[in-house]
């Protein structure tokens, strides 16, 4: 990468890998952009120097302010991490389908948006990184977490299409894939689905429940993750696709393993045994 100071956007940095991230590439020395919906989140990052802004990622009019206020100061974005990410799961047949639009709207179509808005200014220059924070869920689909699973998948499928699409224009796409990693996305998951008064899967609320609390099993410091993930994107020659934290090589085993012996594990591991 250039030697120059780097601008990098990062989403979702009210808790977990953001923040994360946020610190640890403003204390490597880049200009970090750190950016929630809720801005109040922010003030400890911002304390320490970095820069905030208010950016819900589901918001056209957030995304548009956000990426012209830092092009107007630097040209254009150097990385831009697309972090922000919300859990959906349960079983697929008893979820409300506004909570599936949510779920596609959050993980899948708002990277795109933040990736169409950034791109023009960074392709006039012909360079900077995108970084596309996935997930092993996107690789290995498991019972009750069909929509997470599927909006990483699919995030995933969109990474590599970019990914060829931008060669051309000398943008890299770089997919992260983590595994089990230290943050607030078990709480979330397990309030999500807490909301729900489950009436065919009544008898299977421990399984949704393990699944639900499943990223935060021996799961690796979020600072740990994040110093190895720096390291990753900042490479002069970055891999495309880079797996770091617990399990992110082991799952993307499980999942080519022939079928029935695959399901037979994640059914008995999810109680549907
Ligand atoms: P987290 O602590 O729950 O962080 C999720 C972040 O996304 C929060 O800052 C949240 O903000 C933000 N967010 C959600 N909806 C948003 C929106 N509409 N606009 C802006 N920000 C929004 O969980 P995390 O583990 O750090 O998750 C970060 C990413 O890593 C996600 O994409 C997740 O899918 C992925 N991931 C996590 C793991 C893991 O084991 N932790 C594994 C694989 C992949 P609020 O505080 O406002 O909700």
């Amino acid at each position: 990468m250039s030697t120059e100071r780097q601008v990098v956007l990062i989403t979702g940095c009210s808790s977990g890998i953001g923040r994360a991230l946020a610190l640890a590439f403003h204390e490597h020395g880049c200009l970090v952009y750190a950016s929630a919906r809720k801005p109040e989140t922010l003030s400890e990052l911002c304390a320490r120097g970095i820069r905030t802004l208010k950016l819900d990622v589901t918001r056209g009019e957030d995304i548009a302010a956000a990426v012209a206020l830092i092009q107007t100061q630097h040209q254009a974005i150097d990385i831009l991490i697309n972090n922000a990410g919300i859990p959906v799961m349960g079983p697929v047949a008893e979820l409300p389908l506004d909570e599936l639009r949510q779920q596609w709207e959050t993980n899948l179509t708002a990277p795109m948006a933040l990736i169409q808005a950034a791109l023009p200014a960074m392709i006039a220059r012909r360079r900077g990184r995108i970084v596309n924070i996935g997930s092993v869920s996107g690789i290995l689909t498991t019972p009750f977490a069909g929509p997470y699973c599927a909006s990483k998948a699919a995030l995933h499928a969109m990474n590599e299409a970019l990914r060829m699409e931008l060669k051309p224009f000398g943008i890299e796409v770089l997919l992260v894939q983590p595994g089990a990693i230290e943050s607030g996305f078990g709480a979330s998951a397990h309030t999500q689905t807490g909301g729900h008064a489950w009436r065919l899967y009544a008898a299977y609320a421990q399984g949704i429940a393990k699944r639900a609390g499943a990223s935060q099993e021996h799961a690796t410091p979020t600072t740990v993750f994040a110093q190895q993930l720096l390291r990753a994107v900042l490479a002069p020659h970055p891999q495309a696709t880079i797996r770091i934290g617990a399990g992110s090589r082991l799952l993307p085993l499980l999942a080519r393993l022939p079928q029935a012996l695959r399901d037979a594990i994640l059914l008995r591991r999810f109680g549907l045994r």
